[in-house]
């Protein structure tokens, strides 16, 4: 049985169970908390219970796995998540590995690559390479996808460069890929035409942040590619409404799209964009913005919508044993 690497080791594919495709635990910039959250806002061992706490709460509505894209650019940490999901028994979860930039190349890859100041194979790629086979910098833990974005502004030279070593390493090494993109302005189609060029398999891509969108032709542009849609930001909805996320889920289903989705809600347990004010922000603003919201009200409604039980089975179950294996 084909098996994937977890935060705490290796599980069967078939044990992942109900999955959510897209949620952070954190997103932080490590600098921002590093200088102005400790001492101020940012209560470590707090945020750990809190974690926990929120976890282990989403295990309990039936969730088995918690796929977590945080990567560099996002603060990823994982000496914390460990932490975590030693407290977390009943809930796998996955890390990545990858670059999280909307236009420019972390100066730390400027001048290291081919044809640049340091005259070397692509960096970036030996760096996923190892997140995914040896482990995580000393932690033993191995990133099982990569993860990259395609925003509004397209395939700037650092977004591209990203890109095409995230597909690279997808090539080398057969991790599958979760492409943040931006459905307003379709970036979707960027990313895949990308990838297709670079030789990706495309039934091991999820387009994160699909379900931003409503436009089913461009959704089935994307899938009919074989790439997976991520319905993934449920309480997002700033983006696109619950109601809406549902009607075109349905719509999709109805197409026979049900092996092309996942169901996630891009949230975390803190967040630093507002500051040391997460909670409250977060509660205000979107408050369905939680890792149940899905379990809470969503499954009923695509059920009253029309979408069958082995179809919610197919996009949180199925389909994502399928993208791991
Ligand atoms: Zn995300």
């Amino acid at each position: 049985m084909p098996t994937v690497n977890t935060v705490r080791g290796p599980v069967d594919v078939d044990d992942l169970g109900q999955t959510l495709m897209h949620e952070h635990i954190f997103f932080m910039a490590t600098e921002h908390l590093d200088n102005y959250g400790r001492g101020a806002w940012w209560d470590e061992e707090f945020r750990v219970a809190d974690a926990v706490a929120k976890l282990n709460a989403v295990a309990a509505k039936g969730v088995r796995t918690l796929v977590d894209p945080t990567v560099w650019g996002l603060g990823r940490y994982i000496p914390r998540i460990q932490r975590i999901a030693e407290q977390v028994p009943g809930l796998n979860i996955i890390v990545a590995t990858g670059i999280y930039a909307f236009e420019e190349l972390p100066h730390q890859y400027e001048h290291r690559g081919p044809g640049l100041l340091m005259d070397i194979p692509e960096p970036m790629i030996d760096d996923f390479v190892r997140d995914l086979t040896d482990g995580i910098a000393d932690t033993g833990v191995r990133a099982a996808f990569l993860k990259c974005v395609v925003e509004q502004k397209g395939l700037t030279p650092g977004v591209e460069r990203i890109c095409r070593a995230v597909a690279q390493t997808h090539v080398r090494t057969g991790a599958p890929i979760t492409v943040h993109t931006n459905s307003f302005t379709q970036s979707g189609l960027i990313a895949l035409d990308l990838f297709a060029k670079e030789g990706v398999d495309l039934t091991k891509v999820v387009v994160g942040h699909a379900g931003d969108s409503n436009d089913l032709d461009y959704l089935m542009r994307l899938a009919d590619t074989g790439a997976t849609l991520g319905m993934d930001r449920f309480g997002l909805d700033v983006f696109n409404p619950t109601a809406q996320r549902v009607a075109t889920i349905a719509a999709l289903c109805d197409r026979g799209y049900a092996d092309r989705m996942v169901l996630s809600h891009d949230a975390a347990c803190f967040a630093d964009y507002f500051g040391g004010a997460w909670d409250e922000a977060r509660g205000t603003l979107a408050p369905n913005w939680r890792y149940d919201h899905i379990h809470d009200d969503v499954l009923a409604a695509l059920l009253d919508s029309g979408v069958t039980d082995d179809q919610i089975e197919q996009m949180l179950v199925f389909n994502p044993k399928r993208y791991f294996s």
